[in-house]
């Protein structure tokens, strides 16, 4: 479902270039769960927004859900992100001024869906947060704003999802729930997960691992303790 061949990515702040990705290939196949570890600085949210097409490299194929990223222009990304892609930021990104409901229902009206708001409950409900509708992101804790970015990213039914440090900033407890949630969209709908961690107990739950060090591949193996 995502194949990477080659990719490179340089930033350019001024006169300075820094390379920030270098030779990167590597397949995730449908269904699966990956991890993308590897110190702080090494990549691994440029290398997961490229995967994503949020970013274009500088050099390298991105294929995406049988496209091949390079041969669609924003538009059509966009329509493919949208279809097919869910996406959770390191810092939730809800928006502040929309309810935790809005923040699920709205992108789901604006991808035409007739029963938005009804859609977006059962989401909310599902990811166990049925009594906070009408909350703004202020009035809800780390892990419950977390959680609506999971219901988020969960209401186009993604054939894959990407997140970025998903249990970073929770509690040992309610980080484990997010992760329960998304392993059980994993095992529900088939939906591949594609994760960086810093957390090695998360990494060494999923079915291949990618290490990452200074931009460049380290190893890309199943991890040793299942
Ligand atoms: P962390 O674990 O700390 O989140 P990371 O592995 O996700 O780190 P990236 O955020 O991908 O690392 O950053 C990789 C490198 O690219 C870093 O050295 C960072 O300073 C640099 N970088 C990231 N974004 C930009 C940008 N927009 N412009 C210039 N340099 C950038």
């Amino acid at each position: 479902i995502l194949k990477i061949n080659g990719l490179e990515k340089t930033y350019t702040s001024g006169s300075k270039q820094l390379t920030v990705l270098h030779d990167i290939s590597f397949d995730v196949e449908k269904g699966k769960t990956f991890a993308i570890v590897g110190p702080s600085g090494s990549g691994k949210t440029t290398l997961l927004g490229i995967c994503a097409g949020l970013d274009t490299p500088n050099k390298g194929d991105v294929e995406l859900c049988g496209f091949n990223l390079n041969t669609l222009n924003e538009d059509e990304r966009a329509q493919l992100r949208n279809r097919e892609v869910g996406f959770i930021f390191q810092n939730f990104q809800l928006l502040p001024t929309l309810t935790a409901l809005e923040n699920v229902s709205v992108p789901l009206e604006l991808q035409g869906s007739k029963q938005a708001a009804q859609k977006g409950m059962e989401l909310l409900a599902q990811v166990g947060l049925a009594d906070r509708f009408h909350h703004y992101p202020s009035q809800l804790s780390g892990g419950e704003q977390q959680r609506v970015a999971l219901a988020r990213a969960f209401s186009n039914t993604p054939s894959i999802l990407f997140a970025d440090e998903p249990t970073g900033n929770l509690d040992d407890e309610t980080g484990e729930k997010v992760i329960e949630l998304l392993f059980n969209l994993n095992k529900a709908s088939n939906t591949t997960l594609v994760i960086v961690t810093h957390d090695l107990e998360l990494a060494n739950r999923t079915q291949q691992i990618l290490r990452l060090k200074g931009g460049r591949i380290m190893s890309n193996q199943a991890p040793v303790i299942k």
